[in-house]
Formats: C-alpha cells, structure tokens, sequence
C-alpha cells in the first residue's frame, strides 16, 4: 500500500497545473516542463535529474524503475501523487496515456558556459519551428555523440511536450542552449573549430571539406533557410546533393545526415 497523496478530482490544483504545461507561457513561468513515461523518466534520473513531481497512474504496473523514480523524487524535494487513468489521458490529451508522468524543471546552459570540450561537434539551428523536428534532431545530436544544440533567434520551444516526446529522452541527454543572433555571432569569434553552414546554394559537398575540431553545423529555419547574415559567418558553407524532384531534405533530416558526415570524420 503506498502512501503517496491520491487525486481523482479532474479540477484538482495540481492536475491543472501540469495541464497548464501544455501552454508555452505557463512552462516558462514555471521553468518546468512535462514528460511522460517511465522510460524517460529513467534517463533523467540517469544524468542526475530528479522529478519535481511524479504522477503515477492507479493502474501502473510495479517495476524496479518506479520505486527508484518515487524514492529519488522524494530525495530531492518532489512530490508523489497518484493520480487516476482519466487524469493520466487529461494531463497527455492521449486516449492510451503513459501510465506514469512527471514534471521536470528545465535545463539551459548559457551561451558562455557552454564546455566545447565536451565533443568534437555541436549544433546549432536557426529559428527552428516545428517542435517534432526539434525533439528528432535533440535525439540525433545525442545518438550522435554531439555536444549540444543551440537555438538561434525565435525558435520553438524545445520543452514542448511535442519537442520532449520527440527526444525519446535524450533532452538532458544533450546540453540546450538558446541565444540571439546578435549574441551568437559575438560568441562565435571565441569558437575554436570549424562552423559549417548548410546551404541549397552552397557549391562545396557536405563530405569534401577539411574540419577542425570541435566542429558546430549551423542549420536554418524550415520554410526560409540560413540566413545569408549566419551563412555569411561560417568558415564554410556546404550542400547535401538532391539527385532527384525534391528541393530540400526535411530539416531534421539533413541534420541527421550532416551530423553523421561530421561525426564520422572527427571520432574515431
Ligand atoms: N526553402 C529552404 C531553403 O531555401 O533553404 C529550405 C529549407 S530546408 C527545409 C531546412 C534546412 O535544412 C536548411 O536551411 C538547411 O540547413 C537544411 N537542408 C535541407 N536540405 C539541404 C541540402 N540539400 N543541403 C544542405 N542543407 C540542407
């Protein structure tokens, strides 16, 4: 039998705050966001990061990986409740919800403090809008091996539960840091690698160019591209040959492909 406080109400403080997590404002007021499952739920505890609030669902099965996330919640402050299955599909607006959720408070890394030494590539994204390619190229940056992504100018909001679902987990996995383009290209002068830009236009093959490391590969905005102001900041700017009737890759997906090429010529 667990002690954990039980909410049924739908109108329960605590079940609308969480749901209010669904709204860009509320998350940065709060600097909290909301991830579902147990499964991320452990890769947070694994890099050190501690629910602020654990909601597990009536219906949740026993498991090893919640009796840690209850005892590390606990440790470090947080609350357990337990919470019913129609909470559980209100709080994630899914009819098959996640049967544990939780709330996390969110992690930036300034711009100045950001260690390049941590890996030999880093990426960077200009005004990035779509929250799923965000969370993907989070997950890629991380499956990758990268440092980190940095977020240039009016991006999405990479605690989104759409960008976090995305991540499958990897959000702190990865060190996120948001910055203007004025800042950017300020700091930019204190990088010690390569920047690759990545361009339609540009005339250099994405897997002909000499890196130095740590390498950053800065990606544009999905319906405009990179700016010629932050094209015109790389060292080099380089393209993805499209050999057939599209124009341009997924955002995401170039992304993918220009972090492989990187990674695979400066790791070992
Ligand atoms: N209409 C936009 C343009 O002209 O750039 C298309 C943007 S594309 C959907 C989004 C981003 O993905 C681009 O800014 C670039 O960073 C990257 N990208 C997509 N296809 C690429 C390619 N073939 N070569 C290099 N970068 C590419």
């Amino acid at each position: 039998m667990s002690d954990d406080r039980l909410i049924t109400s739908l109108t329960n403080d605590t079940v609308k705050a969480v749901r209010a997590l669904h709204m860009r404002k509320q998350r940065d007021a709060t600097g909290t966001f909301l991830a579902e499952g147990l499964k991320f739920i452990g890769e947070a505890l694994d890099q050190g990061h501690a629910p602020r609030l654990l909601l597990v669902g009536q219906d949740a099965r026993p498991h090893p990986l919640l009796d840690r996330a209850r005892a590390e919640t606990t440790k470090a402050g947080g609350e357990v409740v337990l919470v019913t299955h129609p909470i559980l599909e209100k709080i994630s607006r899914r009819e098959n919800p996640q049967t544990v959720l939780a709330v996390f408070q969110q992690t930036y890394i300034p711009l100045d403090q950001l260690d390049a030494s941590r890996s030999p590539c880093w990426i960077a994204l200009e005004q990035v809008r779509d929250p799923g390619n965000l969370g993907t190229i989070i997950r890629t940056a991380d499956s990758a091996g990268c440092g980190g992504v940095i977020l240039i100018g009016d991006c999405v909001d990479p605690f989104s539960v759409e960008a976090v679902r995305a991540t499958m987990g990897s959000v702190f996995a990865v060190s996120i840091t948001r910055t203007t383009t004025d800042a950017f290209l300020a700091w930019r002068e204190r990088w010690g690698g390569s920047i690759v830009g990545t361009r339609l236009d540009a005339s250099a093959h994405y897997r002909s160019v000499d890196l130095k490391a740590p390498a950053l590969i800065l990606m544009g905005n999905e319906q405009a591209g990179l700016t010629d102001q932050l094209a015109a900041a790389c060292d080099v700017n380089v393209k993805i040959p499209m050999r057939g009737r599209a124009d341009s890759l997924n955002l995401a997906v170039a992304t993918g492909v220009m972090t492989y090429a990187v990674t695979d010529a400066l790791m070992t």
